[in-house]
Parts: C-alpha cells; sequence; structure tokens
C-alpha cells in the first residue's frame, strides 16, 4: 500500500541521515575542544547506539537457529540440497574474486612503499600455527555443548593469540570475547532443520514451533528497525570520539586504506551486481536500493550479524526473496561470506610484506589468497573479527602476530566499509539463489502456512 511504502522508505532515509548525523556529530565534537574526551563521555554518547545493538544482538540468536530450522524443514531434501549447493558455490565463487581482486590492487598499487608507520616487532615466539587456526575453525562448527555455543565464542586458538601478543591486549576488549559461536549453531540448526524435514508428520510440531518463532522474530525486528536513525548516529558519533588522530593515521596509512577502499567499491558495486544482472537477467540498481537500510545498519554497527535480522526483513519486504530462501542463506551467509573481509585480509597481508621489504612470490601470494579466504570464513560477523583472524593470514607468509599492530589504526574505520559490502554481497547472493531456485520454489506451496508475516 502506498501508506507502507511511504513508511519503509521514509525508515530508510531517515537511516541514511542517521549515518550522515552520526558523522557530523562526532567532527562537531572532537572540534568542540582541545583534549580528548575520556571514556566515560564516550559511553555516554554511545549509550542509545549500545542500547540498539543490543536489541539486535537479542534477537540473533533465536532468528538463526529458528529461520534455518523452519526454512531448511519446509524444503524437501534435494531442494533444499540444491538451495544451500548454489548458494555455497556464490559464496566460494565470489570470495575468491574478491582475494583476487585485491591481490592485483595490493600488487599495482603497492601501498606498502608509498608510507606506513614501522614498529620494531617483538618477535616473540610464534604459539599458534595456521594448522592450528584451521583445525579450531572445524572444531567450533561441531560445538560440544549448545548452551555454551550460545554465550561464548569456543575457539581455543583465538583466545591463544590474544594472550601470545601485546598488540592484541587492544582486542582483549570485550568485543572480542562476548561473541557467540555462530558456526556451531548454523551447522546444528541445519542438521536439525534437515532431520525434522525427514521425519514428516513427527516433526511438525516442532517444525511448526520454529516456524512461528523466526515469524515472531521478524515483527520485532520491525520495531527494533525503527531505532536504527538514532541507533548508528550515536554508535558512529562515539567511534569517532575514540578514534585517535584521524588526519594524522590517514597520512600514514592513506593508501592502504584508499587500496582496500577501491577493492571493495569494485567488487561490491560492480563485480557483484554484474554477476546479479548476468544471473538473474535483470538491473540490480533496485535491488542494491532496496537494500540500503541493512547497508547503512551495517556500516553503523560494524557486524554482519546484529545487521542480519534487518537485511532479512529487507530482501523479504522489499525485494520479494522467498523466505524459505532468505531465511536459509542469508543466516549462513552473514556467518562464512565475508566478501570485504576476505579482500581485506589479503591486502593488508601484502601490504605489510611490502612494508617489511619481504618479496613475496608465487607461491607465498596462492597461499596468501587460500589463507585469506579461509579466514574470512572463520570470522565471526562481528566488529573487526577480520583483524583476529589476520593472524593466520600473516604467519603464512612467515610474518609474527605482532605486526597487525601496524594497521590497527585505521581498522575500526575500515571494518564498517567491508562490513558493508559483506552484507551487500550476502543480499545479492539470497537474489540469485532465490531467482535460480524460483520454478522450483513455486512448484512446492508452503505447506498451507501462512506465508511468513514480517510487518
Ligand atoms: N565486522 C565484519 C562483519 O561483521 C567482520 C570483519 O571483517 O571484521 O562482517
Amino acid at each position: 500500500s502506498a501508506w507502507k511504502c511511504l513508511r519503509t522508505n521514509l525508515l530508510t532515509m531517515l537511516t541514511v541521515t542517521g549515518v550522515l548525523a552520526g558523522v557530523a556529530l562526532g567532527f562537531i565534537l572532537r572540534g568542540s575542544r582541545e583534549e580528548d574526551w575520556s571514556q566515560r563521555e564516550q559511553i555516554y554518547v554511545k549509550f542509545f547506539g549500545d542500547i540498539f545493538l543490543r536489541m539486535l544482538k537479542a534477537l540473533i540468536l533465536p532468528l538463526i537457529v529458528s529461520s534455518l530450522i523452519s526454512a531448511i524443514g519446509s524444503l524437501d531434501l534435494s531442494l533444499s540440497g540444491k538451495i544451500g549447493a548454489r548458494a555455497l558455490a556464490y559464496y566460494m565463487f565470489t570470495t575468491v574474486c574478491a582475494v583476487v581482486l585485491g591481490i592485483i590492487l595490493v600488487c599495482a598499487i603497492h601501498p606498502g612503499k608509498v608510507g606506513g608507520e614501522r614498529m620494531e616487532s617483538t618477535n616473540k615466539p610464534r604459539e599458534v600455527t595456521t594448522a592450528d587456526t584451521l583445525m579450531d575453525l572445524v572444531r567450533n562448527m561441531f560445538p560440544p555443548n549448545l548452551v555454551q555455543a550460545a554465550m561464548y565464542q569456543t575457539s581455543s586458538c583465538f583466545l591463544h593469540i590474544f594472550v601470545a601478543i601485546d598488540v592484541t591486549e587492544y582486542l582483549m576488549k570485550s568485543k572480542y570475547t562476548d561473541g557467540t559461536n555462530i558456526m556451531g549453531l548454523v551447522v546444528f540448526s541445519t542438521i536439525l532443520g534437515i532431520t525434522l524435514g525427514k521425519m514428516g508428520k513427527r516433526g511438525k510440531p516442532l517444525l511448526d514451533f520454529f516456524t512461528s518463532l523466526s515469524e515472531a522474530m521478524m515483527i520485532i525486528t520491525n520495531w527494533v528497525v525503527w531505532l536504527s536513525p538514532v541507533g548508528v548516529c550515536f554508535l558512529i558519533a562515539a567511534q569517532l570520539l575514540e578514534a585517535k588522530d584521524i588526519g594524522h593515521i590517514l597520512e600514514k596509512l592513506g593508501m592502504y586504506f584508499m587500496t582496500v577502499l577501491l577493492g571493495l567499491f569494485i567488487h561490491g558495486f560492480v563485480v557483484l551486481p554484474f554477476m546479479y544482472g548476468v544471473v538473474t537477467r535483470t538491473l540490480p540498481f533496485k535491488f542494491i536500493a532496496n537494500m540500503t537500510q541493512a547497508l547503512a545498519t551495517a556500516f553503523g554497527t560494524a557486524s554482519s550479524s546484529a545487521t542480519l535480522p534487518i537485511t532479512i526483513g529487507c530482501l523479504e519486504d522489499k525485494n520479494g526473496v522467498d523466505p524459505r530462501v532468505s531465511r536459509f542463506v542469508l543466516p549462513i551467509g552473514a556467518t562464512i561470506n565475508m566478501d570485504g573481509t576476505a579482500l581485506y585480509e589479503a591486502v593488508a597481508a601484502i601490504f605489510i610484506a611490502q612494508m617489511e621489504d619481504r618479496p613475496l612470490s608465487l607461491g607465498a601470494i596462492i597461499a596468501i589468497s587460500i589463507t585469506a579466504t579461509a579466514a574470512s570464513i572463520g570470522a565471526a560477523g562481528i566488529p573487526q573479527a577480520g583483524l583476529v583472524t589476520m593472524v593466520m593470514v600473516l604467519n603464512t607468509v612467515g610474518l609474527s602476530a605482532d605486526y597487525v599492530a601496524y594497521i590497527i589504526p585505521v581498522d575500526w574505520l575500515l571494518d564498517r566499509f567491508r562490513t558493508t559490502i559483506n552484507v551487500l554481497g550476502d543480499s545479492l547472493g539470497a537474489g540469485i539463489v532465490d531467482a535460480i531456485s524460483k520454478a522450483e520454489l513455486e512448484a512446492m506451496p508452503m505447506e498451507g502456512r501462512e506465508p511468513p508475516v514480517s510487518q
């Protein structure tokens, strides 16, 4: 209806205004006095943003579990297999494209030779190897205790890394220790969804329970989303107060920053839309414009997991994606498909090698592309998770984890841009899979259930 159309677009405009207002507010507050803003003051500024973030985070867990189970359980096994395989093929292909694009750009632009502040490496013995990290990634897929998985990031190696190096004291802050082992929950929910689908009538009561839970979460999302203009505004303003001398940092790391940004832009607004256009035979502009609400939230929160409820809402309500596709592929995509992160990992590792004058053989570059892909899959959808899994990529070229310190100063900003591209990649993927699977989905009505209500 006209009212609904006006209402949804109004919210998007307000959210984009919120992002701009946040940037302006941050700079005005910074400029309003000489000395730094104390932590207490930053907490005050962030307060409403924090509340918004907490509300979104509260939705993630029940939403991921219930959406995956209900979407997969309501499809027959062969169709869910096909949809899953299509999504995974898209995820792998686009992630590799992102890594290759990043490598081409960083080798062509050579930002490591242009600037950058060196630091003394403390050369501590490396306690964690790439193999440990990869094994940890797989280990995380199989949580022994679901309740614990819902509460903690069970990755043991990452915690070792935290303890092993000095620079990551910065990373020790609650951001990295309050994560949920979403990967483990995704794997378990997928298996439960398949099982319930196979059980037929006997599985229906539980399936109905999760379907109704998933719909309830989407309704709550539609309430929470009205807070996004204020939420993103204060999150961004507070982040700007926390950041150290921005001009100086960009002077030092400007070329690296621009290389990542250029790569993200080309990948998100040229490569992926082109793929979408070729596969669906429609222009991607409207689809992308309809995702603005989710993209602005991704920029504001720097977390693809926290943005997930809003991404699902935009895809279903504005782009008409079948809920059996969006609720199936998006929770998985938000967890493992991070094109922006993959691109950034590859660029950052090569940038650091360039600064350190380490010549990189073709073999080393191939190793970087493989580990950058794995690192993006392993990164949780939370702020600056990519910085943590970077350690694995650095290890591949024999650089110790300490070198992460080079890029920490700009990471909070790059994180917001790469999260936006991560969410865009997930959304275009869901659109592509939906378009390819349309005929099969239409042949399989939603078993007399009401289509999920999300308003
Ligand atoms: N913040 C990113 C996300 O949530 C992950 C990262 O690259 O750090 O998608």
